[in-house]
């Protein structure tokens, strides 16, 4: 592997775990520069970014460095071409808070539609848990603003709903050149919508989203309990729908279960076509790996794939993160991947000991989840979207940290015992045939572990 592959590797590695607006500020226009004697030299383009990656992000850089390669000891950083005596072209170097340095783009995304076009329709493999969803998305493509409006796709975190929605925008992109498509998360459009609003420039904004042909909103719950976005973007929904204008939309639950949304917009979304997305069974897991490995030209046995896909389940993001650790594992080391060593490199991501909580955690991220103050987990209101999140509280507490339904009744809001046992019973039952519960609970479970 040169040291640019590993770079990339671990790019891809860090890219995961901080926010992108982090990752193109600070790792855009980085490179290896050498390794040597377990010494990895990072080149970096001016010395703001030098000081940053050194206080904030070294030890990340650095332990990422050694799972893929052990070898290495440390991590340096040194400004680019820099020299003894600086050139000419070095002392022309914009300050070190250029706006280009601070603008975040990212290379090969389309500035007009926001779409990047390495996800595709060709790479996107299927398998029962995503057929609906990717039926639906091809139909909308041949059938743009008839069939199916709005398209409302959801499911867990790191299960394709953003590469699906890409390659949806990229084929419209090829069939209608001169549509105006537009791919946006609903953070995006919320925070263009602030700007907007405190720059008096209302009317633009208007113009500029109800002017285009395919809307594409990613991860639209994060909407929930926003009202002034609720309300614009209904507006925006219904100058769209009323023109046949497609509207895509995704999100990590279905529109039922996003509790504070409004009824409006929850109406909207449920009257077009919703398409769950689940978890992918063993054989879809190995076709994906096996579809990334030939993107990547590299070869891997199929026992090696086996075990890897058999201990990697319920994420495909996970799936490829585990992947490029291997490959650049096997490169470095000029190692040939057998089961036994795959499950010694893996073994960090995999057998990762159920991470700890405990009840305040739990109380928060429910809390958060349903968009409620924690106190009204507490408090003694009969209303129904406070009596839900508060029994599911409880189941969380019960299965998780095993704890007796005495205390949990006690910390609860001082409740009876039977209290707390009916809404376990009660969420245990429903979880058997309601799936979406399961997937709702299974959300809150990743929050609760992140
Ligand atoms: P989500 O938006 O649901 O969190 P992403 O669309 O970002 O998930 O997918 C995470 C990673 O997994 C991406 O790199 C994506 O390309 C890959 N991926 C997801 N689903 C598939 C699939 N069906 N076929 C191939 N790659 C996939
Ligand atoms: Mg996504």
């Amino acid at each position: 592997m040169t040291l640019k592959e590993l770079w990339q590797t671990i790019l891809g590695e860090i890219e995961l775990g901080i926010s992108k607006a982090n990752f193109i500020t600070w790792f855009r226009n980085t490179k290896i520069h050498s390794k040597k004697d377990g010494i990895v030299i990072v080149g970096v383009p001016n010395g703001f970014t030098k000081e940053w990656l050194e206080s904030k992000y070294n030890k990340l850089i650095l332990k990422i460095l050694r799972n893929n390669s052990p070898d290495i000891k440390d991590v340096q950083f040194v400004i680019k071409g820099e020299s003894s005596s600086p050139t000419i072209s070095q002392k022309k170097l914009p300050p070190l808070f250029s706006e280009d340095q601070l603008k975040f783009q990212e290379f090969n995304i389309n500035k007009e539609t926001n779409l990047n076009p390495k996800y595709t329709f060709e790479n996107f493999i299927i398998g029962s848990f995503n057929e609906l969803a990717q039926a639906a998305g091809r139909a909308v493509t041949k059938h743009l603003g008839t069939l199916y409006n709005p398209l409302f796709i959801y499911g867990g975190v790191g299960l394709g709903k953003t590469h699906l929605l890409q390659a949806i925008g990229n084929e419209l992109a090829k069939k209608y050149p001169s549509k105006k498509i537009k791919y946006l998360s609903s953070e995006k459009y919320t925070s263009e919508l602030v700007d907007a609003i405190s720059k008096k420039g209302m009317d633009t904004f208007k113009n500029k989203y109800r002017g285009i042909d395919a809307l594409i909103i990613d991860d639209i719950h994060f909407i929930a309990g926003k009202e002034k976005t609720q309300e614009e973007f209904f507006h925006t929904f219904n100058s769209l729908y009323q023109k046949n204008k497609q509207i895509i939309i995704t999100s990590d639950r279905a529109p039922k279960a996003i509790s504070t949304l409004e009824e409006r917009l929850r109406s909207r979304f449920e009257g077009g076509m919703i398409a769950d997305i689940s978890y992918p069974d063993l054989e879809t897991r190995t076709a994906i790996l096996k579809s990334k490995l030939k993107e990547k030209e590299f070869e891997i046995s199929d026992k090696v794939l086996n075990y890897i896909a058999t201990n990697i389940q319920r994420n495909i993001r996970e799936l490829e993160g585990a992947l490029n650790r291997l490959i650049a594992f096997s490169q470095i080391n000029e190692i040939t991947l057998d089961p036994k060593i795959t499950s010694q490199i893996l073994s960090k991501i995999i057998s990762i000991p159920k991470k700890k909580t405990n009840l305040k955690n739990i109380i928060k991220e429910v809390a958060e989840f349903y968009d409620i103050n924690t106190n009204d987990l507490f408090n003694h209101s009969r209303k129904k979207e406070l009596v839900y999140p508060r029994q599911i509280s409880m189941y969380l507490i019960r299965e998780e940290l095993k704890s007796s339904y005495p205390y949990i009744g006690e910390k609860l809001g001082g409740r009876d015992h039977t209290t707390v046992m009916y809404a376990c019973q009660k969420i245990n039952k429903e979880i058997e045939n309601n799936e979406s519960l399961q997937q709702e609970i299974n959300l809150i479970k990743e929050r609760i572990y992140k």
